[in-house]
């Protein structure tokens, strides 16, 4: 079982091989045909699991493989990224961004981040870039959806990472408001990835609400 037996596209292969992947871990060999396949998951994923690859390279692919982001206009500073990655930590959402843009290398994807405790001046400015993928926290996203810097109205991916950890750490109200905002996307359907490590009934409420017709893989 390796990565090239999997559909990703040469380019993300590449990037695959660059990182030294050969052998898919439980969770990227489970989730990544699901994914692509277009169905919604929750997936039981640790830490240390490869679950950021698992979300990541299916987003790529659909992107890649999909319609082109659209640039705002000149003036206009509103920007629409197609894929959402939620984390909890400005560590985690650092680390995503960081691997997500090995995956992209010379793709054409563009990932932006944006977390809380750091100015957000710079963060606007790389998303005024334009950003394919925006890896937040929601506290941050929430922030730049107020200042109307980001709308959710174009995403066709939602990477929860880590739900349980964000639902500890009181985020529901914020991951509702988000959410809330791409129900019913202009762009089609949503293809929604809840990850946590544990599957209390507050994260079984959550996929329910967020998800339609999931898979559920506990590796
Ligand atoms: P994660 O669970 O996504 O934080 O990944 C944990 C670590 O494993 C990271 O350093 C990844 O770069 C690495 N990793 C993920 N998938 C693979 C794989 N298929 N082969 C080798 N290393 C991997």
């Amino acid at each position: 079982n390796t990565f090239a037996e999997i559909d990703l596209g040469e380019a993300l292969n590449q990037n695959i091989r660059r990182c030294k992947y050969v052998k898919p871990t439980p969770v990227q060999r489970h989730a990544i045909p699901i994914s692509l396949g277009g169905r919604d998951l929750m997936a039981c994923a640790q830490t240390g699991s490869g679950k950021t690859a698992a979300f990541c390279f299916p987003i790529i692919s659909g992107i890649m493989t999909g319609q082109p982001a659209q640039r705002p206009p000149r003036g206009v500073r509103t920007v629409c990224p197609l894929a959402l990655v939620l984390s909890p930590t400005r560590e985690l959402s650092m680390q995503i961004h960081e691997e997500a843009r090995k995956f992209s290398y010379q793709t054409g994807v563009r990932v932006v981040v944006a977390y809380g405790g750091a100015p957000i001046n710079q963060q606007l400015r790389e998303l005024e870039r334009g950003v394919d993928i925006l890896v937040a926290t929601p506290g941050r996203l929430v922030d730049l959806l107020e200042r109307a810097r980001v709308s959710l109205s174009m995403i066709r991916y939602l990477a929860l990472d880590e739900a349980d950890r964000m639902l500890d750490m009181g985020f529901e109200p914020q991951i509702r408001k988000i959410v809330e905002q791409m129900d019913m996307p202009p762009a089609g359907v949503r293809q929604t990835m809840l990850f946590s490590a544990t599957f209390p009934k507050e994260i079984q409420r959550l996929a329910s609400d967020f998800l339609s017709n999931y898979i559920f893989l506990a590796v």
